[in-house]
């Protein structure tokens, strides 16, 4: 696995010199996972940083074992490590934000978390942000982005584009599929019993991924299929889909395709 993920980062250039590569790291066993390869495969790259950065959304019964979790494993390993907190950048946590509306809980997360590491990453004047995305994320990404019918995020992710004021993404794990994952981390002796976010029940996610499970198990290399053949769409689609062009924020400044980007819209939308 170890030899995988380096020819990934070698082949698509992921990781090139004098980067400083901020880990989105929850504590969780993808991102867990990702610093610990990482952290083995850094002295093979010239002048490359490591920092992790942590975001704290304030989910209460969750994130406080998964932040401690974080904060031992950088510890162990002598890296850099910020956290960043809902709100200390939004003014409220995330259950705060959430009272009445729990049902789109990881929809406005996923918004918010984003915003949290590009902020975070900018701080640690990091020039590349990872992700622990592993294959089954991304061949259910793939799955939920066509059951919702929304071809142009299924094509913006398959570019692993930058977000926010663009800092690249990369997704190292991206061909790592989550049972190899978790072989690795036993093997490191790192596997951790952590609570689960109590919103997962609400998450589509988790239908998608109890489907893509059967099939996989039926049909081995469904989920690979599905995400090579969401990079040939993407290959073909020349910007046909991703027209439109890229505008600043009224509000904050980020880059968005509208008019605000996703964070000032769920602001002004919940504070009517
Ligand atoms: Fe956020 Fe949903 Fe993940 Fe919980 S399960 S951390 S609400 S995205
Ligand atoms: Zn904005």
């Amino acid at each position: 696995m170890e030899l995988r993920v380096a020819d990934t980062v070698k082949t698509r250039q992921l990781i090139v010199p004098q980067d400083r590569v901020a880990v989105a790291l929850s504590g969780g066993k993808d991102s867990t996972a990702l610093l610990l390869l990482l952290h083995h495969l850094l002295p093979a790259w010239e002048n490359v940083r490591l920092i992790a950065i942590t975001v704290d959304e304030g989910i209460a019964g969750y994130r406080e074992e998964t932040i401690q979790s974080a904060e031992r494993l950088t510890g162990r390993l002598g890296i850099e490590h910020h956290c960043i907190s809902f709100t200390s950048l939004f003014g409220e946590s995330l259950d705060t934000f959430l009272k009445g509306r729990e049902t789109q809980a990881c929809s406005i997360c996923g918004i918010m978390r984003k915003k949290a590491l590009v902020v975070g990453a900018l701080q640690a004047r990091a020039t590349k942000l990872a992700t622990g995305h592993n294959l089954d994320d991304e061949a259910q990404s793939v799955l939920m982005n066509v059951f919702r019918g929304d071809l142009p995020r299924l094509v913006r992710n398959s570019r692993g584009e930058s977000s926010g004021k663009f800092i690249p993404r990369i997704k190292p794990l991206s061909r790592i599929s989550e049972k190899e994952i978790a072989m690795y981390l036993l093997l490191k002796h790192a596997w951790n019993e952590l609570p689960e976010c109590p919103y997962t029940r609400y998450a589509m996610r988790r239908e998608v991924r109890s489907i893509l499970s059967g099939f996989e198990y039926k049909h081995p290399g469904t989920m690979l299929n599905l995400v090579e053949s969401k990079e040939k769409i993407e290959r073909c689609d020349k910007g046909s889909v991703m027209s439109e062009p890229i505008h600043s924020c009224r509000e904050c400044g980020d880059p968005c395709s509208g008019d605000l980007c996703q964070v000032c819209l769920l602001r002004t939308t919940f504070t009517r």
